[in-house]
């Protein structure tokens, strides 16, 4: 089976092909039969489109037009065309899987694609406006190129569904319940994938273990694992909530937004901005939201880049410890993303505040660029595994599950 994947962002489109089979589930991700990026970050109007195929073929260009729908078909052209093409024609694709970064209270599995399904994602566009109307964008582009292909829309938010009422309610008046204003939790795709991933390192059972994934790259968000189910997480109503990220500030008294907005003229867009892209890794340092860029001016002795650098470590050890409260126990740490799978000098320091609990981390094989690998010694009482996540294969999984239902 063919299963093409589209993960829509704010600015990129990035997709890909896998081809699937019952063998191909049990094993390790396999590498996908091509690769597409849009990326519309310098430009709205242009896009830069990247093409990569398993065969090594590569392909760089540069598009202009205003219509972004035109820009995916002129991507999806080069599975069938030039260098990059890797199948006869476009209908030889079985069905196509995309992340939507919302999926509400309604959305608590993957779904194929129906009408109500498009009206549902633009409807919880208020919810995210960044992300839902891009997928909504990609499915529309799909739609234009393959015709009436199955497609599926895979939720980041549907592995919180099943956050107890606890850990999902905000303690504000009880209207905020009646009108959904509660805990969501995202990068939920990410999360399952490393927590299946996890338990097959171990060769363990999923509903045997209690894990804590943290997924850290320029959004930044923690979950927490038990019997298979995420039972608390640390991004909320939107992915704004919890640990400080590269430019998002996370947690923060909501007082200070209520001073803000009587001590100076902030609207809601420029308190939106603030937040969103001025606060974080790059709020604090004044550097950058990139962690190596911080990490960098660290060692040259930024001061600001060092205090950044301790807010981040101070928030990432305080949600650990919040997480292990909802959990009372812990059988494996594990770190993904950006940040979490290449930083060394992070994975250390949240690791050093649970030393009292028998966790220890093997320094070396901290050090030693470790991907889908127990870097805790042989005697720490809690594993430590560092997981590439491949949200994308995770998709493609979801999508064969559907539709062997
Ligand atoms: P996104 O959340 O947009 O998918 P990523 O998961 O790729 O992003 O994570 C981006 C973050 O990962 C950036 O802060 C970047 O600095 C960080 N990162 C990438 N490579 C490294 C590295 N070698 N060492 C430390 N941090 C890294």
């Amino acid at each position: 089976m063919k299963i093409l994947v589209l993960n829509a962002g704010s600015s990129s489109q990035k997709s890909c092909l896998y081809e699937i089979t019952d063998a191909t589930l049990t094993q390790q991700p396999p590498q996908p039969l091509w690769e597409g990026k849009i990326d519309w970050t310098q430009d709205r109007s242009v896009a830069e489109i990247e093409v990569k195929t398993a065969t090594g073929e590569v392909l760089q260009e540069s598009i202009d037009g205003d219509s972004r729908t035109a820009h995916v078909a002129y991507m999806l052209d080069t599975l069938t065309h030039g260098a990059t093409q890797v199948i006869s024609e476009l209908s030889a694709i079985d069905v196509v899987g995309h992340r939507v970064v919302h999926g509400g209270l309604d959305y608590r599995d993957s779904v194929i694609i129906t009408e109500d399904v498009k009206k549902a994602i633009a409807h919880l566009s208020n919810l995210a406006p960044a992300h839902n109307p891009a997928a909504l964008e990609g499915i529309e582009a799909i739609e234009q190129s393959l015709g009436n292909v199955k497609q599926v829309a895979v939720f980041d938010t549907s592995f919180h569904s099943t956050l107890p009422d606890a850990a999902a309610i905000y303690p504000g008046p009880y209207e905020w319940v009646e009108q959904g204003i509660r805990r969501y939790g995202f990068h939920g795709i990410s999360h399952q994938y490393c927590a299946n991933r996890a338990a097959q390192i171990l060769n363990r059972d999923l509903t045997s273990l209690r894990l804590i994934t943290c997924h850290l790259g320029n959004g930044c968000s923690l979950a927490a694992v038990n019997n298979s189910r995420s039972i608390d997480t640390t991004m909320g109503f939107t992915p704004l909530d919890g640990l400080m990220m590269g430019s998002r500030c996370g947690s923060i008294d909501p007082g200070i937004l209520i001073y803000l907005l009587r001590q100076s003229d902030y609207s809601a867009e420029s308190l939106d901005h603030v937040l969103n892209k001025a606060s974080g890794l790059r709020g604090i340092s004044g550097i950058s939201s990139d962690f190596r860029e911080i990490k960098a001016a660290m060692e040259q002795g930024n001061e600001r880049a060092k205090l950044a650098y301790d807010i981040y470590v101070h928030r990432l050890r305080a949600g650990i410890g919040s997480m292990l409260a909802s959990l009372g126990g812990l059988d494996a740490l594990v770190f993904t993303a950006g940040v979490g799978e290449k930083s060394a000098l992070i994975r250390q320091a949240a690791c050093e505040a649970w030393e009292f609990l028998g966790l220890k981390i093997d320094v070396e094989k901290n050090q030693q660029q470790p991907i889908d690998v127990d870097i805790a010694t042989d005697d720490s009482n809690v594993r430590v595994l560092v997981i590439h996540t491949q949200e994308d294969w995770a998709i493609a999984q979801q999508c064969w599950q559907l539709l062997h239902q």
